[in-house]
């Protein structure tokens, strides 16, 4: 294992150094009402990295509060769309001017390497808000040509007006934390919206650098609150909470669910980014270079912890044997490391629970009978690596092979023909992404066509762009968010008529 790393940015270890990090509520960093407090670990080394204020349901109230403050008067209602565009825009200098800082930060508390999120993460969160900040100037409703048949004769304006929904809940996961966050920001704020967030418990500090960054950049107090804490207690609270007006939510299908139901009690809106188990298509008139590249990223790009991990790979026969091979070939040589060390291509799992659960799916892959290739080992007995893994013989109905292991595992499979693999590849309860591999265009595009998936990448695996929407079919979740169906989320629409007789 490779563990010379780079030396840590000083804006890092002064934040580090910076003793308890607190709660963002109203503009104001404050301790937690309950002065509890959780730490935070570097899973290279599962070494305490900080200790955070532990938020709770009544901080959540006190977040709810200020967003709706903010929401209903100050400066933020006063703002004009313009206005609103250029903080936007203001807001991805600031996290670019901190990109080396956030990068470390991000490894540090999640584990992915430097060069994923320096060449990944980083330039995405910045480009978000760019994207977004040309959007307020462009939120428009439109005039409806209405003939109301009961009033004969009758003549009527009408216009529809797209306003912000209000305060708006962010539960953000450990696996892209900045990311994903600023995925959520950039929209929810460009529609005029408040937002209270609640970081995922393994990976809170990129998120409260974020909001000293927010700050800096002008935002006003109250518009971006940030509660760190945990998901039965701050994350259900915001999910139930009774002045939230919409929660977005990204992580398990089964934690999807409980969110659902909790907002059930006001109705408020939800979009769901869940889980997946999906298919990665190789047929055998691919460019097979590019597409064992494609197999190699797809499951192992941070660690496999991505939700959209081509954790299927189907190979078509005539090839099936050369791509284990050349899969297993890559697996191999890629010993997992600390992140932080320039040349890692591969850093720890974010914690010692998500590497106990991975572990065990891969025992349960070897006792219903798949053939391990390669991998399947904890590295090292301090952090918290797995081997990249490589299983071959897996049958459809294997847990393997069904559920979403969310680590460096891939199951794969060999298949006949296109009509068969398309039903293999769809007979899922998740319907996240899908990624084809074949230099026939027409093929290609029946693919598309036919798998359901709200994302299908042909011939290439893993592209995510702010103009690009991203959402599931099926358990995988429902809602968009990204591109300008983002905008549909975070706004409602009002219908306004005028009598002209
Ligand atoms: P994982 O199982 O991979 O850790 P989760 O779906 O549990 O992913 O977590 C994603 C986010 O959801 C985290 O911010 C977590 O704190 C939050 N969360 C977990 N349980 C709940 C819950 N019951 N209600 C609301 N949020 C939750």
């Amino acid at each position: 294992m490779t563990t010379a790393t780079l030396d840590v940015h000083p804006g890092v270890q002064a934040f580090l150094d910076g003793g308890t990090k607190r709660l963002l509520i109203g503009g104001q960093w404050v301790d937690a009402a309950s002065g509890k407090t959780f730490e935070t670990k570097n899973p290279a080394t599962g070494e305490t990295l900080a200790t955070v204020a532990e938020g709770d349901k009544a901080d959540i109230d006190a977040a709810v509060a200020a967003a709706r403050k903010a929401f209903e008067k100050g400066p933020w209602k006063k703002m004009t769309p313009s206005e609103r565009g250029q903080l936007l825009y203001k807001i991805a200098d600031v996290i670019e001017a901190h990109k080396d800082e956030l990068a470390q930060l991000e490894v540090l508390d999640n584990g992915k390497t430097i060069r994923e999120a320096s060449s990944g993460d980083l330039p995405l969160s910045v480009d978000l808000f760019r994207y977004y900040s040309g959007w307020p100037t462009k939120i428009h409703g439109e005039t409806t040509p209405v003939s109301v048949p009961y009033y004969p004769g009758g003549k009527f304006m009408h216009y529809t007006v797209k306003e912000a929904l209000g305060v708006v809940g962010a539960i953000i996961p450990w696996n892209f934390p900045l990311l994903m966050a600023c995925e959520r920001i950039a929209p929810i704020l460009a529609c005029g919206n408040t937002i209270v967030l609640k970081p995922a418990e393994q990976t809170p500090l990129s998120l409260l650098r974020l909001g000293e960054l927010l700050l800096e950049a002008g935002v006003p107090e109250g518009v971006v609150n940030i509660v760190p804490g945990f998901g039965p207690t701050a994350g259900a609270a915001l999910a139930e909470h009774m002045d939230v007006d919409k929660v977005t939510f990204t992580g398990s299908t089964e934690v999807g669910r409980s969110v659902m139901r909790a907002a059930a009690g006001n109705l408020k809106g939800v979009s769901l980014e869940l889980g997946g188990k999906s298919p990665n298509i190789v047929f055998d008139d691919a460019d097979m270079a590019q597409a064992a590249k494609g197999m190699f990223m797809g499951i192992f790009y941070n660690q496999g912890q991505t939700c959209s991990s081509g954790s299927r790979v189907f190979v078509q026969k005539k090839f099936f044997d050369q791509a284990v091979e050349s899969l297993a070939t890559f697996a191999k040589k890629t010993v997992p490391g600390p992140g932080l060390h320039p040349k890692a291509k591969m850093g720890p799992l974010v914690s010692e629970e998500q590497m106990n659960r991975v572990l065990g799916y891969i025992e349960t892959g070897k006792k219903e009978g798949a053939t391990l290739v390669c991998g399947g080992n904890r590295v090292g007995d301090g952090g918290y690596f797995v081997e990249p893994t490589v299983f071959t013989d897996v049958k459809d109905d294997m847990t393997i092979a069904k559920e979403e292991i969310f680590g460096p595992v891939v199951a794969m499979m060999p298949f006949e023909d296109e009509e068969e693999v398309l039903a293999r590849a769809n007979n899922s309860v998740y319907g996240l992404v899908a990624g084809v591999w074949t230099q026939d265009i027409k093929k290609a595009l029946r693919m598309a066509q036919g798998l359901k998936a709200g994302v299908v990448w042909l011939n290439c695996y893993q592209f995510v762009d702010a103009a690009a929407p991203w959402g599931g079919y099926k358990q995988s979740g429902n809602g968009r968010e990204k591109g300008p169906q983002a905008i549909d989320e975070y706004t409602q629409t009002k219908s306004v008529w005028v009598d002209l007789n």
